[in-house]
């Protein structure tokens, strides 16, 4: 059945007469849902919460991820075991934003960026490693002139009282020393 419009009588509706004759209902349900963030995603922000970073490791290829993933994209086995990974590591990658996580424009720009964290098991390739996307608390324009990037930082944690289980319990990742 492949009609063409031609052959299909009948006359074109204005949209004004589609809630005229018709009788169209609008509504807008409050529509309130919630993110489940499953068991490994769960751990991993409470662990936040105390201050740690918590990776899970596969027990076949050794590597850890962070943030912990379930399997193993590699060897496609469950990862096994939990592990406290360092807080530091270096920046990967860096952009200036004039936009913040809550899509405000901002007066003062920040950064953010990807942390490549010091995290074992990784073979020394440029694209695979444990890291973190997060707001970095350098001047931008260390960004600007490249600097910004192989800097080493460290996690600068919300103070205990303020942390939600949340990855914004981590403030930033600052410079070391
Ligand atoms: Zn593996």
């Amino acid at each position: 059945m492949n009609h063409s419009m031609k052959e299909v009588p009948g006359i074109g509706l204005k949209s004004s007469e589609m809630y005229s004759l018709i009788g169209l209902l609008e509504d807008r349900p409050k529509a309130r849902y919630d993110f489940s963030a499953g068991p490994t995603v769960s751990k991993f922000l409470l662990g936040l919460k105390e201050g740690k970073i918590l990776g899970k490791k596969c027990p076949r290829c050794g590597r850890i991820f962070v943030p912990p993933r379930s399997y193993c994209e590699w060897c496609h086995v469950a990862t096994s075991e939990w592990v406290e990974v360092p807080q530091t590591g270096i920046i990967h990658t860096a952009v200036v934003s004039y936009i913040s996580a809550k899509r405000q424009r901002l007066e003062k720009p920040e950064v953010v960026g990807i942390v490549r964290l010091d995290v074992p098991g990784y073979k020394d390739k440029e694209y695979e490693f444990a890291g973190l996307f997060h707001r970095i608390c350098i001047d931008p324009k260390l960004v600007v002139t490249g600097e910004a990037i192989g800097m080493r930082v460290k996690v600068r944690w919300k103070p205990k009282e303020e942390r939600k289980a949340s990855i914004l319990d981590i403030e930033c990742f600052e410079p070391i020393g």
